[in-house]
């Protein structure tokens, strides 16, 4: 195995008396911030009692709210003239939450992202151009010192201003981006709309993550660009991007045991479940300094895949993020997820890149409506085939999510677009009518 990191290969029994060590001293460190000092100390968790891996749950879960409520300083755990750096979560689901980093902390972060590069093949005759937002947003900065770290010669571009990125990626020949999927997928139209073939680009990888996509989204951005994607998880709580991140196989994300303990909760019991179901995934920081964190709840729904993976690495692997707890819908009381719409709607050739699900609330019913771009050469047909499509939309959302959702077909480029994080949901039924 080719690795830039030699914790990469360590065996299950390297990896396990590691983080037994570390978690210890996670423990320690983390107790001298006055709420996990409170915390641990009430359910009677110390660094000596920690014994085995199994003993990581005798500490009290994270929420969310717990980060929310310490806001905007109350997790520190070294002398703040240590701290060098601040992020904030986009702030997708409400009051973002704050994490600090020592240099230390900075430094094993600039580690974990390199070796994820170097994992897929990225090395640094490669230029790498990341079209993530810079500013409070890790995706920046957090993969940005990444691919420094590995050598490339890195563009720090922003997000946006696709004619700019196209621009730069022809001029400095980049090989290597970071972009969200719903980006990678618009950026990719945007040349077909102007006559222009997106595969014809220099680019051979892109590294996509930040939101949840479907394999479907993936394989549409690897045809219609030409490259490999390789699906990067993180969250800022846990540093940023560098926390899971795929290997050459594509066969689920990495997580990088040394660094941090995965675990997999039932959201409503918090116990563990059995291993290879579904469930929330919780983390705990166990190289970070300045302000560890101790098995935070993620919201973030998948689960442990089995099996080894053929590129030799033992540190586990989890399935493509299936959704994130706050985003389940429930509709006319079932439960449905929007990745399972977009699992949908990728599969026909004629749905354009973007999409849009609206709740409404008609009579007192709810009504899940899905707004779909549909593209030019396909928009300009007749009705009938029109309705036809719309017809077969309907039903194999219907087959997906047992709900009968009204489907529009709209023009390539109406729906509203982001240059960050894609909104899919709108819920319009706690409104007032108009
Ligand atoms: P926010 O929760 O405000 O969006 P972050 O910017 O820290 O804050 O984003 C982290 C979240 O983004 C994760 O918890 C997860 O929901 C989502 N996310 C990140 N990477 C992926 C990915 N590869 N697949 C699916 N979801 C992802
Ligand atoms: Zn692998």
């Amino acid at each position: 195995m080719e690795f830039f990191d030699i914790a990469e290969t360590w065996s299950r029994e390297a990896i396990s008396a590691a983080q037994i060590v570390r978690l210890r001293n996670t423990v320690e460190q983390a107790m001298k911030s006055p709420f996990y000092g409170q915390r641990l100390k009430e359910a009677g968790v110390t660094p000596g009692s920690i014994r085995s891996l199994d003993d990581v749950r005798r500490i009290p879960l994270t929420s969310k709210d717990d980060l929310r409520a310490q806001y905007p300083d109350g997790l520190i755990c070294v002398p703040k003239s240590e701290l060098v750096r601040m992020h904030a979560s986009s702030g997708t689901t409400g009051t973002p939450t704050v994490v600090y980093h020592t240099q230390s902390d900075l430094n094993s972060w600039a580690d974990l992202m390199a070796r994820c590069m170097y994992m897929v093949g990225i090395r640094r005759e490669d230029v790498f151009q990341n079209m993530a937002g810079y500013g409070l947003f890790t995706g920046g900065l957090g993969i940005h010192y990444g691919a420094e770290r590995l050598g490339c010669l890195t563009i720090p571009a922003g997000a946006g201003n696709t004619r700019r990125q196209v621009k730069l990626v022809r001029d400095f020949k980049t090989t290597v981006a970071h972009i969200i999927p719903s980006y990678a997928l618009y950026l990719g139209a945007a040349l077909r709309d102007e006559g222009e073939d997106p595969a014809e680009l220099p680019l051979r990888i892109a590294l996509i993550g930040a939101e949840p996509h479907t394999e479907e989204a993936r394989r549409r951005i690897e045809d219609m660009l030409g490259l490999k994607a390789y699906n990067s998880y993180g969250l800022s709580e846990m540093n940023g991007p560098g926390v899971a991140f795929e290997c050459v196989h594509q066969n689920g994300l990495h997580v990088w045991e040394d660094a941090y303990i995965a675990e997999i909760i039932d959201p409503v019991t918090g116990e563990a479940v059995p291993d290879g179901e579904v469930g929330e995934l919780v983390m705990t920081t166990l190289c970070r300094q300045g302000m560890p964190v101790l098995r935070y709840r993620t919201r973030d729904l998948t689960r442990f895949l089995p099996g080894e993976c053929p590129c030799g690495r033992v540190h586990r692997r989890l399935d493509r993020i299936l959704g994130r707890a706050d985003d389940m819908l429930i509709v006319k009381g079932v439960n449905i997820y929007p990745m399972q719409v977009e699992q949908v709607l990728m599969g026909f050739p004629e749905v354009g890149q973007n999409y849009l699900i609206v709740l409404e609330r008609d009579d007192f019913r709810d009504v899940l409506r899905v707004k779909v771009e549909i593209r030019d050469e396909y928009f300009e047909e007749d009705m009938r085939k029109l309705h036809g499509l719309r017809e077969r939309i309907t039903r194999r959302i219907h087959d997906e999510i047992l709900v009968t959702p009204k489907v529009d077909l709209v023009q390539h480029n109406s729906l509203p677009k982001s240059e960050g994080k894609a909104q899919r949901v709108q819920d319009l039924r706690d409104k007032p009518a108009l």
